[in-house]
């Protein structure tokens, strides 16, 4: 793109306006319905100019959703799994065609940038599309029993499932969240954050254009404690996926259990990115840098702990801090921009007090908190602006040594030994992701094994793809959204008994 658009409560009007028609609301039967609930500002991150507002669709918004949901799961759950295929192949290639257009809405009203926001439609694509040949290949088995039956098992969708999404990456949870239960023959029922629901309404949109039946595939726009938990506590809820906060996940998980909603959490992370001296430095250094500060740090997998192995670590905290200072922060609309805005103010402001308390804590400030003149101009000046932060000195008793930041923010320490290194990266309740640098690929197998995390990279870091499963340990959550295992999270087994030779035995008697 060689257009220079410029972050501003116009364009992001501009962008709802091509995309959405300018009208801002759930989307149901095909259709957006604007919500009579309480107003919710949406605010251009880089400016901190209110662009648009809507109403938050309330119980009887929360309800129509539903109820079109649930007949769009009977509409769906009865095609043939060949014409679900065929449909979802159409979805990834109509996705496909609006990458530009979609990037271009997510940047223009979140602050993330263009670049991001381009290689998260990408990514949405892919995942439709490799959903879409799951579709028609989901098979139950032939179960030897003894006696004379004929004994097999179906998977059986959910009917409606529920996703609840963040803020941090609309876009691409909403795809990541819907491509597999639909395929597994679910109708979907999206609950963007408040703060960033337009992408997720805009690919409802596409869908629906490119053969998704009415109701397939709704959103419900609103606050969490409205419409979010209205569309997680329904009985005509088969299943709940959750990605965001740890608090926020237990509330979640405890309302949904109570009402006996299976539940899908991914939640937050502190993730440990361990250096050893016989890593490839100029390379880990890169690592470390797109490890915590791509997406301005707020990811779930960020490297957010970096643990340095003692006789590189001044060397190497000096590499990493001289690069995180050639970052381009700015206008996320500019092409050329790697750091844009915090997305929320709110988010921005515990980013900034987390900071603080770290450098309370004992840490060590290695890189430069002045704002570059990109960011102090008139034009920017109001945005949710934090440089890339790199605090060195983060020991265990630090605040920043188990509090997920979900900003630009990296603590680093010293370690001696592998098993230091390993006992360190254990230590927390967290257990989303992790990476380790060495050349030594004996050292690589040991530490990739050792470090209880979901995802573990070797040499590299936030690599990751629709066809590998994806969770959290512990706190970071439970279940898996990708990869081949969704058709255990999105179907259940049903066990089918058919007497083969008609034997006149009497009927067991069992107590279970
Ligand atoms: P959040 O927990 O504040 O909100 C997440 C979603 O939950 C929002 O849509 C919100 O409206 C909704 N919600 C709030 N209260 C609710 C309720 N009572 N019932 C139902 N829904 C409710 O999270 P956030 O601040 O939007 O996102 C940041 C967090 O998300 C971070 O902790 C990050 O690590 C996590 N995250 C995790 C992953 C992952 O895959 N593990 C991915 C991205 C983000």
């Amino acid at each position: 793109m060689t257009t220079h658009h410029t972050s501003s409560a116009e364009t992001a009007q501009a962008a709802v306006n091509s995309s959405l028609g300018g009208r801002i609301g759930s989307f149901v039967d095909g259709a957006i319905v604007t919500g009579s609930g309480a107003t919710v500002d949406l605010v251009v991150a880089a400016t901190g100019e209110r662009f648009a507002s809507y109403g938050d669709a309330g119980a009887d918004g929360a309800d129509a959703v539903l109820e079109s949901a649930r007949r769009g799961a009977a509409t769906w759950g009865a095609l043939d799994a060949f014409e679900r295929a065929a449909i979802l192949r159409r979805v990834s290639a109509a996705v496909e065609s609006h990458i530009e257009e979609l990037a271009f809405l997510e940047s223009a009203t979140t602050g993330k940038t263009l670049r991001d926001a381009r290689a998260e439609a990408t990514k949405v694509v892919e995942m439709f599309g490799y959903y879409a040949g799951w579709a028609d290949k989901l098979m139950g088995e032939t179960i030897p029993v003894p006696g004379n039956w004929h004994t097999y098992t179906e998977r059986v969708p959910y009917g409606v499932v529920v996703a609840v999404t963040p803020w941090n990456a609309p876009l691409f949870t909403a795809g990541w969240n819907s491509a597999a239960p639909l395929a597994a023959g679910n109708a979907i029922v999206l609950k963007p954050s408040e703060f960033t629901p337009l992408s997720t309404v805009r690919l409802a949109q596409i869908a629906h254009e490119a053969g998704l039946p009415d109701g397939v595939f709704n959103v419900a726009v609103g606050l969490g404690a409205t419409v979010g938990s209205a569309v997680t506590t329904d009985e005509r809820v088969g299943k709940v996926s959750f990605i965001g906060s740890v608090p926020t996940g237990r509330r979640v998980g405890v309302a949904t259990a109570q009402v006996g909603i299976p539940t899908v959490l991914e939640l937050g992370g502190k993730s440990a990115n361990i250096v050893f001296a016989d890593a490839n430095l100029e390379r880990a250094a890169d690592g470390a840098i797109s490890a915590v500060f791509s997406g301005a740090g707020q990811s779930c997998v960020a490297g957010s702990r970096l643990l340095v192995q003692r006789d590189v670590h001044e060397e190497f905290i000096a590499l990493v801090s001289e690069k995180a200072a050639k970052l381009r922060i700015g206008d996320p609309l500019d092409p050329t921009t790697e750091i844009g805005p915090i997305i929320t103010r709110p988010q921005y402001d515990t980013v900034r007090s987390l900071i603080e308390r770290g450098i309370g804590d004992g840490a060590r400030r290695v890189t430069s908190d002045t704002l570059p003149a990109a960011v102090t101009g008139a034009a920017l000046a109001g945005g949710n602006w934090v440089l890339p932060t790199l605090l060195d000195g983060v020991t265990p008793s630090n605040t920043l040594e188990t509090t997920e930041v979900f900003g630009p923010v990296v603590g680093a320490d010293v370690f001696d030994t592998e098993e230091e290194a390993i006992a360190r990266a254990n230590a927390t309740r967290f257990g989303l992701a992790g990476a380790v640098w060495t050349e030594n690929v004996s050292r690589a197998h040991y530490v990739a094994r050792a470090v209880r995390a979901g995802t573990f990279w070797v040499n590299s870091y936030k690599t990751i793809h629709v066809a590998v499963p994806f969770g959290g340990f512990g706190d970071s959550g439970q279940g898996r959204s990708s990869g081949p295992g969704f058709v255990d999270e999105y179907t259940q087994p049903k066990a089918v008994w058919v007497p083969t030779q008609a034997t006149g035995a009497p009927f067991p008697s069992l107590s279970y």
